[in-house]
């Protein structure tokens, strides 16, 4: 599994702060590695890693931020800057035409789409201009029945661009026009002259090109054959139901400078998704959670009063955790969510672990936190380093320096018991995880 190795190298990151150049290297690797088998193109993926190198190495992580989040940041903008956001189609009257070679999904996709857009209360219909493959009208015509749409054809006519012009006139009641097109196995000179054709009778808005998800390094000729016969202002990616990644849709939106509009996610004609890149570039890398990490990442970066010293989640797990360290979880705590969250993205420590805890372990009303960060400023620095030394006369000190109650000082100290005691815990199992990791 090539999102654990990836996740194995991030994990050597664990605690640090700042990125040795082997640490970069690691990682690139691994990121090289994950991108070529989802069968993103050779020199796209040179291209990316050499900019993710170059942003790690020459970019300082902001305070607070550990650098496994930093530098997985660095690779999700990346990705997100090549790939963008879904293709623009807006919900109105438009045509558009779909390209691609035989078995791509285009017959199937042109079914979706109308159904995806009758589902925003348009009115679709789908022209079918395929006279090359036997049966292409019965298919079309019986999806185009499943999806509950217009539809378009003529099994009696063999010109393509006739049967194009005659469907949109047939079908002018529709406020959105899909037509399909013919494939062949390759690309062939006659089959760009009839789409180049059927794209000056029907003038579409969009030209989407269909790519099946287990396409590899081939789409990017196929990408730039139909991109110069006709522009591609979209892909369609098919088949993501399966094993394949889709890497290739990368590559041919790399190519063509366009974006992608749709996912295929099944033979039924409403598995179709809008393309959103976050689960998309999580799919690609083999990682989870992403976008989430970025997100508070950048949260984190907007809000940097923890500045003054760093502090990583992950510190926490090392070493003794005193008063300070509280405190400064707490503060963290406002910059990146709740700490159950936090732990969350620690490699190690799942859902699963954290299952484990009293529920109140991780729960700190803002309120409370207020109080006791009152409380800790009455405190001197040997007792926050070393709460357990704490004692009555202590107590009422505290108490009075700080306008509170001793019950109040007390809980403070009761919550940092149960943190402590939870803090352990995770030790104890991150340990044990180790250990069994240094076995296998
Ligand atoms: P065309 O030749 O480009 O028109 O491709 P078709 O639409 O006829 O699809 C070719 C085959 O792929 C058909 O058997 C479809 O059922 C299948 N297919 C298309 N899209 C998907 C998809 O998203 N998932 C799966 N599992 N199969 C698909
Ligand atoms: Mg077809």
């Amino acid at each position: 599994d090539l999102g654990s190795s990836l996740r194995g190298s991030l994990d050597k990151l664990r605690g640090k702060s700042r990125i040795s150049e082997e640490d970069v290297d690691e990682i690139v690797k691994e990121i090289q590695r994950s991108l070529i088998s989802a069968d993103v193109d050779i020199s796209l993926v040179q291209e990316l890693s050499d900019s993710i190198e170059e942003r790690a190495l020459e970019e300082e992580p902001p305070a607070g931020t550990p650098a496994r989040d930093f530098v997985l940041r660095i690779v999700y903008e990346e990705l997100v800057d090549l790939i963008g956001d879904s293709t623009e189609l807006p919900l109105e009257e438009q045509t558009i035409l779909l390209a691609g070679l035989q078995g791509s999904g285009k017959t199937t996709s042109a079914a979706k789409m109308a159904w995806w857009f009758s589902t925003k209360g348009l009115r679709p219909a789908v022209v079918q201009t395929d006279t090359f493959r036997p049966g292409a009208y019965d298919q079309a015509k019986e999806m185009a029945e499943r999806a509950e749409v217009d539809f378009y054809g003529n099994p009696d006519n063999d010109d393509p661009v006739e049967i194009a012009r005659n469907g949109l006139e047939e079908t002018s009641e529709a406020d959105v026009h899909i037509v399909d097109t013919a494939g062949r196995h390759a690309l062939e000179d006659d089959l760009i002259d009839e789409i180049e054709q059927i794209e000056g009778v029907v003038e579409p808005d969009t030209s989407l090109l269909v790519l099946d998800a287990a396409i590899g390094q081939g789409a990017k000729d196929q990408a730039q054959q139909f991109d110069e016969s006709i522009g591609i202002d979209g892909v369609v990616i098919t088949k993501l139901d399966g094993t394949a990644k889709g890497g290739g849709a990368l590559t041919a939106v790399d190519q063509t400078d366009s974006s992608i509009a749709f996912l295929g996610t099944g033979e039924e004609v409403q598995d179709v998704e809008r393309f959103e890149p976050d689960g998309f570039i999580s799919r690609l890398l083999g990682m989870g959670d992403l976008s989430q990490l970025a997100e508070r990442v950048e949260r984190a970066m907007e809000q940097t009063e923890i500045e003054e010293e760093d502090w990583d989640p992950e510190d926490m797990l090392q070493g003794q955790f005193t008063l300070n360290d509280m405190q400064k979880q707490m503060e963290a705590m406002n910059n990146m969510g709740p700490l159950d969250q936090v732990m969350d993205m620690i490699p190690g420590f799942g859902s699963g672990i954290k299952d484990q805890l009293p529920d109140d372990a991780m729960d700190v009303t803002q309120d409370r936190m207020r109080r006791f960060q009152v409380i800790m400023d009455s405190m001197t620095e040997a007792e926050k380093e070393y709460p357990k030394a704490i004692g009555q006369s202590q107590i009422e000190r505290i108490a009075r320096g700080s306008g509170t109650s001793e019950e109040d000082v007390r809980q403070l100290l009761e919550q940092y018991k149960m943190m402590e005691k939870t803090i352990k815990q995770f030790q104890g199992m991150g340990s044990e995880q180790e250990m069994q990791r240094m076995m296998k």
